[in-house]
């Protein structure tokens, strides 16, 4: 078994509005996959207060409730406390103890590991990918369409790396989806749908999930052919309502689409089974 796993950040479920640009018009296969393969699940985490990055994606990768652990939700990068529960309990470290071939396809702009780790502020999925260095990608990868850029067409670094051209967002699915069959556990974040949804900007949330749309429509299409399962979830919602600049308590989809899609999603009810369910697909193989 072959998993693509997206990671969509801020993108909860909510009813038809007027303000929710997560709609068929402005993104269909999405909403393809969120109707007919998906659930929706907790991001609350049984904690008061409006969820947040660092400890919804936290509990998301390891499987503990971080939220819980930490006594309330934390924002943006991990600090000391919540990136030893990631250094000690992530997915990608987890999938290597199991001698699984793992990738984390977004791209670095630095030259090595070692200057991503002296960074002072490090994202979940950078503490977890340094854990296991060898999923690292950096520019160079990037140039030779070995990683993705978390952008996907490579607009946002043209200033400073003009070689790099910028590509379709289906190009971006295709260098994902040549990742994805070499490897038994692809990771792809996105989160530019968090960053437009806190813009309050309907129609740049609007043009965000558009671009995503035509990626994930491509992928949708070479990952079927293939046999390769996508499994996306979000660490809360946001974009959804773009009446409120911050996060909202809204569950999000955990959508899970090819071979064993339902064994995926049976069992996972908020962000803290998604690690648990996963690993367990693998060890059932
Ligand atoms: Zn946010």
């Amino acid at each position: 078994m072959k998993i693509l796993f997206l990671f969509i950040d801020g993108v909860g479920m909510r009813r038809a509005a007027a303000d929710n640009p997560v709609n068929p018009e402005v993104c269909p296969t999405l909403c393809r996959l969120i109707d007919k393969h998906s659930k929706s699940i907790d991001a609350c985490l049984g904690v008061e207060g409006l969820p947040q990055s660092a400890t919804g994606q936290a509990t998301m990768f390891t499987g503990l409730n971080c939220a819980k652990a930490m006594g309330r939700h934390c924002e943006g990068f991990p600090g000391p406390s919540l990136r030893r529960l990631i250094e000690e309990n992530n997915l990608f470290l987890q999938l290597k103890k199991r001698s699984l071939r793992v990738r984390f396809a977004d791209a670095y702009l630095v030259e090595s590991a070692d200057e991503l780790a002296a960074r002072r502020y490090k994202s979940v999925t950078t503490v977890m990918a340094l854990t296991t260095p060898e999923v690292i990608t950096t520019a160079d990868d990037l140039a030779e369409d070995r990683a993705l850029m978390q952008d996907l067409t490579r607009e946002t670094i043209q200033d400073r790396y003009p070689d790099i051209r910028v590509i379709p967002p289906q190009r971006a699915a295709e260098h994902l989806f040549a990742l994805a069959v070499d490897s038994d556990f692809t990771l792809f974040e996105f989160f530019q749908t968090d960053v437009s949804g806190h813009s309050m900007d309907y129609a740049r949330a609007c043009a965000v999930l558009r671009t995503y749309d035509r990626f994930l429509s491509a992928l949708v299409r070479m990952c079927e052919a293939a046999g390769l399962t996508i499994v996306m979830t979000a660490d809360h919602g946001n974009i959804e309502d773009m009446s409120e600049r911050g996060h909202t308590r809204n569950p999000v989809p955990f959508i899970a689409f090819g071979p064993g899609e339902r064994a995926i999603r049976d069992g996972v009810e908020s962000l803290v089974d998604v690690t648990p369910s996963l690993l367990a697909v693998f060890d059932a193989i």
